[in-house]
């Protein structure tokens, strides 16, 4: 290939699709022109549908839209009264969030290790359960679905609540039961780069529990049982309506968006096999649907991969460089450098490719390409 050639092959990928998604939004700018005419501009019928179709979509009985996936986390806490002095338990490798989640409800996020598939290791958990613990918050990281047979039979035994985070897992499932669904309550986010994504903040507190779901829809509002009447002290964490009518469009995209990520997401596993330890792909359960909110390798010599693939107009990321225990604001639960060696190891090697569905092939090809080009010289 002339040097000329290969300089016209060079392609850009983008780690995110956000800036193309919504090209063609006049639908939805339609249904915000209603929204002009009728008025109801907080919570009202946009939201009403929405929470409809949520629920089913995850197979619960109640859906609350709440204004981001962080509050929906902190809601579910406060509406089953956990608080200060208890503790809930997290995995160390989680978005930020789910621990600063259980802080801002006055709970202590406890942390535990991770396994080779980055979830959370049920049997770090049983290690960290004491008389304080109140809830389990397994994440379903990366969008694949954490051990819940073992988390849910923990929870049993102690007596212990399990949450879900399932920020990053829309429509995944563990042995054919749906994210969403297995724990007394569950996360959702609709957070822009989320699989489910609206125009903002957003988020959604699934349950089956009519207790849970009735305080969490106090909480979101003030505590008001009717315009004038106010049972108990709430907050306003509302979805907002705008976002609901944008959530209703993306509902009835999200099962395409979902599989073109795993198609998208089985295509790399094959082309990136083979490589020995330079880029090792986390082992695939088939009891698990993977969604794949991202699609994380971890990689050796991974700084020079990244300003190489960047050469090539390649973006990456990495979820997340820093683990929570490592972070300044977990100081003062006394973690050190070395609690969570997994976690650690990982975070030094972790890279996340881009997955979304707006992807070509000829674009996977290239990135793949290049990734086999940088090992092999
Ligand atoms: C995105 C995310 C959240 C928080 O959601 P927001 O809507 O951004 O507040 C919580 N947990 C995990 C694992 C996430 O990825």
């Amino acid at each position: 290939m002339s040097p000329v050639q290969s300089e016209q092959k060079k392609m850009k990928v983008k780690y995110s699709y956000l800036d193309s998604q919504f090209k063609n939004a006049e639908p939805i700018v339609e249904d915000v022109k209603k929204l002009l005419g009728r008025g109801d501009f907080t919570l009202g019928a946009a939201v009403n549908e929405f929470e409809t179709s949520f629920a089913k979509l995850c197979g619960v009985k109640h859906a609350i839209g709440v204004n981001s996936g962080t509050d929906a986390i902190t809601l579910i806490l406060k509406a089953m009264d956990i608080g200060p002095g208890d503790e809930v338990i997290t995995a160390s490798n989680s978005f930020i969030a789910s621990a600063g989640a259980i802080a801002m409800a006055g709970a202590a996020p406890a942390l535990a290790e991770v396994k080779e598939d980055y979830n959370i290791d049920p049997a770090s958990v049983a290690n960290l359960i004491t008389k304080k613990t109140k809830a389990i918050l397994p994440v379903h990281l990366t969008g694949n679905p954490a051990d819940m047979d073992e988390i849910l039979a923990l929870g049993r035994k102690h007596n212990i609540a399990v949450i879900e985070d399932a920020a990053q897992a829309i429509e995944a499932q563990y042995k054919g039961k749906r994210v969403g669904s297995m724990g007394i309550a569950a996360e959702f986010s609709l957070h822009p780069l989320k699989n489910l994504n609206v125009w903002g903040d957003g988020g959604v507190v699934t349950t089956n529990s009519d207790a849970i779901a009735q305080k969490v829809k106090l909480l979101r509002n003030h505590g008001l049982i009717n315009r004038d009447e106010a049972a108990i002290f709430g907050g306003n964490s509302r979805l907002d309506t705008l976002q609901a009518i944008v959530g209703n469009h993306m509902l009835r995209e999200v099962h395409l968006i979902n599989e073109t990520r795993i198609r998208h997401a089985a295509y790399y596993d094959k082309a990136l096999a083979g490589l020995g330890d330079n880029v090792v792909i986390p082992k695939r359960d088939p009891n698990k649907r993977q969604v794949y909110h991202t699609y994380v390798i971890q990689v050796k010599k991974r700084e020079e991969l990244i300003a190489y693939l960047a050469e090539q107009g390649i973006e990456t990321k990495i979820h997340y460089p820093i683990p929570i225990h490592r972070q300044q604001c977990s100081k003062y639960l006394g973690y050190k450098k070395g609690d969570f060696p997994i976690a650690e190891a990982q975070a030094e090697k972790i890279l996340t490719l881009p997955v979304h569905q707006a992807l070509t092939q000829e674009q996977m090809d290239y990135v793949a390409e290049h990734i086999r080009r940088f090992y092999k010289g």
